[in-house]
């Protein structure tokens, strides 16, 4: 069914090269028709054009911006978002692999999954990418809960056989086997896509990793999702296993892992190599701005990694990552970049958050911006929700300065609704 959106539109349109720009109409209009984007103008135009007689969802006063995309998350760590006072490794051992064998049980999955999906849609996060834990049946509840809200999501199977608890320990055959059957029963399955999902080169032994990468092999259009050079302890360690490689990337290069449609959190502790590689083939980092500073990890710098040429999305990394708000997330990554003196322009924070992480997930023909064709995944964003954001919005006397306020300010109470394929999710219908 076809019907009109009426607000203040604001995408990025296709990078022509160069530094993202934002495509603007104060009073706009936005056709929909059979849940994608037709057409987008400015409503004096539209609204007196064949299109008058259509029904119109009237946002004035508010913005409208595509879906959010966030290229990096744990769904059950959920509850321990916000645990207190560790670095990455004890962090794992002392949170996360107890909260994640509880995904054993198949209802704390899904209970956990429909929440998870609830709080995407609440902070205008529409497409996501995410871990579930070993457990096969975790990455069912997360698939379900996404599918029962036409909701795209990636998700995967962690592969882990060693150097964890007994109880989250799969096998090289067994991992292979069950993600194996996992990417029959869900990739391509309405919105849902696979992502093969080991979670860092120390908890896979070598001959999981071979295996893994034969699966990345025989299956080139699903994912591969993993963590790469987060902490420094934690590279050393995989300098300590893994003594023959260059560097933590070539771990993973070595057995096919990185190449299109990879994407590698945090990325922080690279070298001009690897940023190379993996622009050459066609990997993406996942700058994870909240969970790097909460677990003291370092500093993504954004502006070298885009000048070598690679794929960057932006990332929560809930629970490592303090907020399911991506506007929180944009922030963070402002002022990471500010820190390198390279702070980021209004326009490069929305990008980030939608065609940019599009691009990251091969996704770009489909979301991200409001081309003609594209999805009609979208939200709806009150800048002036508070009594201080609506202070600061109505001193703003540009669109770029107004949006800047919001990622800088903004959270989930500045999201008023979330559209996923033209069809409004949250609040439900
Ligand atoms: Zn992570």
């Amino acid at each position: 069914m076809a019907y009109l959106v009426r607000g203040t539109i604001v995408h990025c349109p296709r990078e022509a090269g160069g530094q993202p720009t934002l495509e603007t109409f104060d009073d706009g209009v936005m056709l929909v028709d059979d849940g994608h984007v037709q057409r987008i103008g400015p409503a004096t135009t539209l609204l007196r054009s064949d299109l008058k007689d259509l029904p119109v969802e009237d946002h004035s006063g508010s913005m409208i911006l595509p879906g959010l995309i966030d290229t990096h998350i744990h769904y059950p760590q959920t509850d321990i978002i916000a645990s207190y006072g560790e670095q990455l490794l004890e962090w794992l051992n002392r949170y996360t692999f107890p909260a994640e064998a509880a995904f054993g049980d198949a209802e704390v999955a899904a209970e956990t999954a429909a929440f998870f999906i609830d709080e995407l849609l609440r902070n205008g996060t529409t497409t996501a990418l995410v871990l579930g834990t070993v457990h096969a049946q975790s990455v069912d509840a997360i698939f379900a809960a996404a599918a029962a809200r036409d909701m795209r999501i990636a998700a995967g199977k962690v592969l882990m056989d060693r150097h964890a608890p007994d109880n989250l320990l799969d096998t090289a055959e067994s991992g292979y086997r069950d993600s194996q059957a996992l990417i029959e029963r869900w990739h391509g399955q309405g919105r849902l896509l696979y992502a093969i999902t080991p979670r860092f080169a120390p908890t896979s032994s070598e001959a999981q990793l071979a295996a893994t990468g034969r699966l990345a092999r025989a299956y080139p259009e699903t994912f591969v999702h993993t963590h790469v050079a987060e902490n420094s302890s934690e590279v050393a360690w995989v300098r300590a296993l893994f003594p023959d490689e260059r560097s933590y990337l070539d771990v993973y290069d070595r057995y096919g892992l990185v190449r299109e449609r990879s994407v590698f959190a945090h990325c922080i502790h690279l070298d001009d190599d690897d940023r190379r590689r993996m622009a050459e083939q066609g990997a993406a980092a996942a700058f994870c701005p909240t969970s790097n500073l909460f677990l003291g990890s370092g500093l993504f710098d954004y502006a070298q990694a885009r000048e070598a040429g690679m794929r960057v999305g932006l990332a929560t990394d809930v629970g490592g990552g303090t907020s399911f708000s991506m506007l929180r997330t944009a922030a963070e990554a402002y002022k990471v970049s500010a820190l390198h003196g390279q702070p980021l322009s209004a326009a490069t924070m929305l990008h980030l958050c939608t065609r940019a992480g599009a691009s990251a997930l091969y996704l770009d023909d489909r979301i991200g911006g409001f081309d003609p064709g594209m999805e009609a995944d979208f939200i709806v964003v009150n800048p002036a929700a508070t009594p201080l954001t609506g202070r600061r919005d109505r001193a703003a006397t540009t669109i770029e300065e107004r949006l800047f306020a919001l990622f800088t300010l903004g959270d989930d109470r500045h999201i008023t609704a979330t559209y996923l394929r033209g069809v409004r999710q949250m609040p439900a219908a």
